[in-house]
């Protein structure tokens, strides 16, 4: 699933890449105090409307990414690595890992940070 991929990867970087926009936003207004006031004021205003829109774009994201996986899950595929998956997870029988990359995957279609879960915390 090379979609699966590109998509993560997004998900992964976008968090970072809006807070150096949002750095740069914020030195160039300050630059333009002094020269060109207006210009600080719009860049605030845009600031303040773009936090929902990124808000927005990075829940989508998020669907997206899971729908995505959703669909290899339905196939028996690994979403990450495309390979086979046979079995479930031995701590959890609602979880499937794939044995070929390692990665843990929810029903919902989530990925599960923690490449295995055996042997680290007690569930609560
Ligand atoms: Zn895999």
């Amino acid at each position: 699933m090379r979609f699966y991929r590109i998509v993560r990867a997004v998900n992964r970087v976008y968090s970072l890449a809006v807070l150096w926009l949002y750095i740069a936003a914020f030195v160039v207004a300050v630059a333009l105090m002094f020269m060109y006031p207006i210009g600080t004021i719009a860049l605030v205003w845009a600031g303040l409307v773009g936090i929902v829109l990124v808000l927005v774009a990075g829940k989508l994201l998020a669907l997206l990414q899971r729908a995505v996986a959703r669909r290899a899950l339905a196939r028996g595929r690994c979403p990450n690595c495309t390979a086979a998956l046979d079995g479930e997870a031995p701590t959890d029988p609602e979880l499937r890992r794939c044995d070929a990359c390692g990665s843990v995957f929810l029903p919902t279609g989530a990925e599960e940070s923690e490449p295995s879960r055996a042997g680290t915390a007690p569930a609560p």
